[in-house]
């Protein structure tokens, strides 16, 4: 984008205006599953007022282009995510937010998806149990970081995320 404060001028492309507009607009469905689900309230009221940052959550997947997965991932659950997924428009993003989403945390059991990237792909993960607000706030700039990296032609490096052992699948 060049721009020219003196002459008023400033010149740029639909793809830059389109790319600015989507990262900085980011509107994710209101569903939670578990406590992680209070965090992310949590980060959308008063104290943190994601509102301010243009993420300003909806109560239909048709109006979002984030799933916040907030919260364990029990298989009886896990099609109506996916459901719910599927129904937001393109270009959709999804953010893990905290151990149980993103490997299964502390319910290495046989009732427990063992990571939501099983069912729907994964933007950005967030450690923690249960992550912060400002851990969400973090991982949000992160998705915003990757939006305007693929508008560049680049693909932002992989988020490391230490899955504990015991979080794996059980064989068997
Ligand atoms: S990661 Fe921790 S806080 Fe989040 S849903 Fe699982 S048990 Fe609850």
């Amino acid at each position: 984008m060049a721009v020219n404060v003196n002459s008023g001028i400033i010149l740029t492309t639909v793809e830059e205006v389109l790319s600015w507009g989507r990262r900085n607009s980011l509107w994710p469905v209101s569903i939670g599953l578990a406590c992680c689900a209070i965090e992310m309230m949590h980060t959308a009221a008063s104290r943190f007022d994601t509102d301010r940052l243009g993420i300003i959550f909806r109560g239909s997947p048709r109006q979002s282009d984030v799933l916040i997965v907030a919260g364990t991932v029990v298989n009886k659950v896990a099609p109506m995510l996916k459901l719910i997924y599927e129904q937001m428009p393109d270009p959709k993003w999804v953010i893990s937010m905290g151990g149980c989403s993103s490997g299964g945390g502390p319910f290495p059991t046989y009732s427990t998806l063992q990571g939501v990237d099983r069912i729907i792909p994964v933007d950005v993960y967030i450690p923690g149990c249960p992550p912060t607000p400002q851990a969400l706030l973090w991982g949000i700039m992160e998705l915003q970081k990757k939006i305007k990296a693929k508008k560049e032609g680049k693909e932002l490096k992989e988020i490391p995320i230490k899955i504990p052992a015991e979080s794996k699948p059980i064989s068997k």
